[in-house]
């Protein structure tokens, strides 16, 4: 890995579902923004909930000054509209963007047919050009409906291959899991640059049913650890930052190009993490 070139550190959020929400969130961008990331990434609900609300976000931040990376996927919607959705993003000076095949939220079943994000790099590129940077999704964890690691890395690579520039992954505790897996990538040809994703640990219950879902593991030390601190909230989110201030050390000593992290709409922990590692706008 070129550890020589720009690194990219970035900040995931979710629309908001509500007005208290959406003010907190503000507050949340307000605080973060100090921090200067590369692009704060906004997630797109596939299943249709929070289409709308992705646009208003993005293009809010993006008239107050900050880089917005909108995430994008077909998830039932008809190709003129993500069309004119990706005319919208250029026409605010929008350049990057997230493109993925989405999930079905919960409690929907299978009401969405969704079509492969290689597909969605495939129609961006023939109908924009290089307009975009295309990032998209990689789990070194591997997908929980894949059928093995190596048919998973195959869909990555036919992403690749449809134009993406770079990748984000799925978190994970584990940094052998990361290094592990940009090695086999690398041996397949897959040469763009992988950030890792990071899920700061501030509530156990929501950390263990979400990486149940999405099939990131927390390793058993860790997890057994979590546990022990019951209702203690503050105790947990404070061993947290340690464990993944540390982690994030240990994947950039290791040469990874960046850090993108999952907020959950949060502030403090990535504030703390950023700062333990004194990461400077620039990489
Ligand atoms: P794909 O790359 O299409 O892969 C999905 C699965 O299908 C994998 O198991 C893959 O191996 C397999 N596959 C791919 N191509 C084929 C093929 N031709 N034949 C058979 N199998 C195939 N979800 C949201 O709803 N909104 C978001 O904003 C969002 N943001 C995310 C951001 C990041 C960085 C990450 C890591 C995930 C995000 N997700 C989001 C979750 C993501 O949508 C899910 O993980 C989804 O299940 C897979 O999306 P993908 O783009 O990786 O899919």
């Amino acid at each position: 890995m070129n550890t020589a070139k720009k690194r990219n550190f970035s900040v995931e959020f979710f629309p908001p579902r509500s007005e208290a929400g959406k003010t907190k969130l503000n507050e949340v961008h307000r605080k973060l923004a100090l921090l200067k990331p590369d692009f704060f990434s906004v997630t797109y609900g596939a299943g249709g909930t929070t289409k709308q609300g992705t646009k208003e976000i993005v293009l809010q931040y993006s008239n107050e000054g900050s880089t917005l990376v909108p995430h994008l996927s077909f998830g039932g919607t008809e190709d003129r509209e993500i069309l004119t959705l990706l005319a919208e993003y250029k026409d605010a000076g929008i350049n990057r963007l997230v493109a993925l095949r989405g999930d079905n939220p919960s409690g929907m079943g299978a009401a969405i047919q969704h079509r492969y994000a290689n597909e969605l790099v495939e129609f961006i590129r023939k109908e924009t050009g290089e307009t975009f940077h295309i990032e998209v999704a990689c789990y070194p964890d591997i997908h929980p409906e894949s059928k093995s690691y190596t048919s998973d890395v195959s869909h990555f690579k036919n992403k690749v291959s449809a134009g993406a520039n770079s990748a984000i992954t799925q978190y994970f505790y584990n940094p052998d899991s990361y290094f592990r897996f940009v090695d086999y990538c690398a041996g397949q040809g897959i040469t763009i640059p992988i950030v890792p994703g990071i899920m700061p640990i501030t509530n156990y219950a929501n950390l263990a049913r979400f990486s149940g879902s999405c099939g990131a593991e927390i390793p058993q030390w860790l997890d057994k650890r979590l546990t022990g601190f019951g209702d203690d909230t503050e105790g947990l989110k404070s061993f947290g930052i340690d464990v993944v201030t540390r982690l994030c050390e240990q994947l950039l000593e290791g040469g990874a190009p960046g850090l993108h992290f999952y907020s959950m709409n949060l502030a403090s922990s990535v504030n703390q993490i950023w700062k333990n590692l004194s990461i400077k706008n620039g990489g």
